[in-house]
């Protein structure tokens, strides 16, 4: 599907860059703070409840912006107990990141500093080491559950105004347009990096471990994968829950 939006018209790229319209982006935080939810929800607008919790997907979305089309390929990770080298190369492969935690677990937040660290960490000693930390924004999700919530609005702002990021509170369950801001925003950063230091978006091979993870286009309503993995998915997979 190609959703429009108002953004402000993206910045041009020089010589061989100007073909580029994708921004990489990645989910990442600690299971079940609905990385997945978020994900899904900026792609369908939709709420997805229940799913496969080790879906591991890179999402491609289409969005018109300016008359022009800018894809987002959003990489939903899944298992975080996974080894080094497989997240290094996951950061490695974002242009910018959303690192989610949920409002009712006290520990998916501490995790948030560990995660933003780790994201500067392998973009410096990766080739990027000249340009400036990636976009990051800090999500505190599921904040529809007042009652379960350990952590507060004010934690999240604390932490995020000392790393320096932008954070948003959300309900990936109830807030479609807010969901979406995260995005934008996201995008606008990048935007914003790229226009300060173009060489960031020099794309570098991608690893065959980043070739194994499934691929769903959502370009057209029947959004169905063409990942190399031979895995197939399609939105109407999911199962949806009622909607509040
Ligand atoms: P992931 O492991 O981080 O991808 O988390 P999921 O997206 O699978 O979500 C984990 C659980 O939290 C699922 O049962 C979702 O339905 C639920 N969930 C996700 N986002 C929200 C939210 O904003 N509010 C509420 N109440 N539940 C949510
Ligand atoms: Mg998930």
């Amino acid at each position: 599907m190609t959703t429009n939006f108002t953004l402000p018209r993206p910045l041009r790229r020089a010589g061989s860059l100007a073909s580029t319209r994708t921004v990489r982006i990645v989910i990442l935080g600690q299971a079940a703070v609905g990385k997945t939810a978020l994900t899904v929800r900026f792609i369908t607008k939709r709420f997805i409840g229940e799913y496969d919790p080790t879906l591991e997907t890179i999402y491609r979305h289409e969005l018109s912006v300016g008359g022009e089309v800018v894809r987002f390929e959003i990489l939903d990770t899944a298992g975080q107990e996974e080894d080094a080298l497989l997240i290094e190369e996951k950061i490695k492969w974002g242009d910018g990141f959303v690192i989610v935690y949920s409002v009712t677990d006290r520990c998916s937040f501490d995790e948030v500093m560990r995660l933003c660290f780790l994201v500067n960490h392998v973009h410096a000693a990766s080739r990027r080491s000249s340009m400036e930390p990636p976009p990051v924004v800090i999500v505190g999700n599921k904040k529809d559950l007042e009652f379960d919530r350990m952590v507060t609005t004010e934690d999240g702002e604390n932490l995020s105004k000392g790393l320096k990021l932008r954070f948003r509170e959300i309900s990936a369950r109830e807030g479609c347009e807010e969901t979406a801001e995260v995005f934008h925003a996201l995008y606008r950063d990048v935007l914003q990096l790229l226009s300060c230091s173009p060489t960031s978006f020099r794309r570098r091979a991608v690893s065959k471990l980043m070739e194994k993870i499934p691929r769903i286009h959502s370009t057209s309503t029947s959004s169905s994968t063409l990942g190399p993995s031979g895995r197939s998915f399609s939105f109407s997979s999911f199962r949806d829950l009622p909607q509040d």
